[in-house]
């Protein structure tokens, strides 16, 4: 089983698949509709599926995006950011810039995300707050009126590959990470291959590769990219304008330019917040901060 993105790394992956083969299985192809998604992605299914003489079978999320920001909160600057504010809205707090061991006893069972709030995790730490300038000021003076969540993603990406696999029961489960992506995903894997007991086997057949070698290999292959890139000209695709994106910026004009649906549909669910201010424009101030 391959999980199909229609980014640049899956088309690699999915081309290598196809050109080494595999005579001895099928490859059961698998896209996850986060509910949030370029057209232009969706088009690049097709030609891929006709170019390669293969099927992809279109899943939806189990909890799509919109419904996900709705139950849980709005992803906003990173997961790391979203799931400690997300725990601290969850007690109460008050946002309020007091020593740790007060707002310990204030809000007891609350631990890591308030060390994080009061720069506790160690001088230099890059889990402290502090890593984000005046984040913490701001959300005192400015507490979130809106709730802010990284669980929008469980739901949407993470639970819904989790169903995938129980029910498609693959021997070995494919994917198209890369060390050189950076970011939780990546780091969360130390080499190609993983076999677990009780779980189907990991292969990432593109792991080691850096952004120039994968460059190389669809320049080699004739590798065609969807309009994300060659049109739009993202550098990455997948939910469109989430806040999370490393240039959710570019991914909000182009959606503007090209997909004013969709542009229509990021800014109904990841956006506004009925108070006059944007989300974006928060995310946006401490992004560049
Ligand atoms: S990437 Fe963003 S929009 Fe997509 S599931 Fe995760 S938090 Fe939600």
């Amino acid at each position: 089983m391959t999980a199909i993105s229609g980014g640049a790394d899956s088309d690699v992956t999915l081309d290598m698949l196809e050109r080494i083969g595999h005579p001895l299985s099928e490859v059961h192809y698998a896209f996850y509709d986060s509910g949030l998604e370029f057209e232009a992605t969706k088009r690049h299914l097709d030609f891929l599926e006709e170019k390669y003489g293969v099927s992809i079978e279109r899943r939806k999320a189990k909890v799509p995006v919109p419904l996900g920001v709705k139950r849980f909160g709005v992803p906003f600057l990173s997961k790391k950011v979203s799931d400690y504010l997300y725990r601290l809205r969850l007690h109460g707090f008050q946002w309020e810039i007091k020593p740790f061991e007060k707002l310990r006893l204030k809000y007891p069972r609350c631990e890591s995300a308030l060390r994080w709030w009061c720069n506790e995790w160690g001088e230099n730490s890059r889990m402290n707050i502090r890593r984000r300038r005046w984040l913490r000021e701001f959300m005192s003076e400015n507490p979130p009126d809106f709730p802010i969540s990284d669980r929008c993603c469980e739901g949407a990406k993470k639970a819904t590959a989790k169903r995938a696999e129980k029910e498609i029961r693959p021997d070995l489960a494919v994917t198209g990470v890369r060390k050189a992506e950076g970011g939780a995903r990546a780091s969360a894997y130390r080499s190609c291959f993983d076999g677990d007991s009780g779980r189907p086997d990991r292969f990432r057949p593109i792991f080691w590769l850096k952004d120039s070698d994968r460059d190389a290999y669809g320049r080699a292959f004739g590798v065609a990219h969807s309009d994300c890139y060659s049109v739009y000209g993202l550098t990455r695709t997948g939910c469109a304008c989430c806040p999370f994106g490393r240039n959710f910026e570019a991914e909000l004009e182009a959606a503007k330019k090209y997909e004013p649906k969709l542009y229509a549909a990021a800014g109904e669910c990841l956006e506004k917040d009925g108070g006059g201010k944007t989300k974006f424009a928060i995310a946006e101030t401490f992004t560049f901060l």
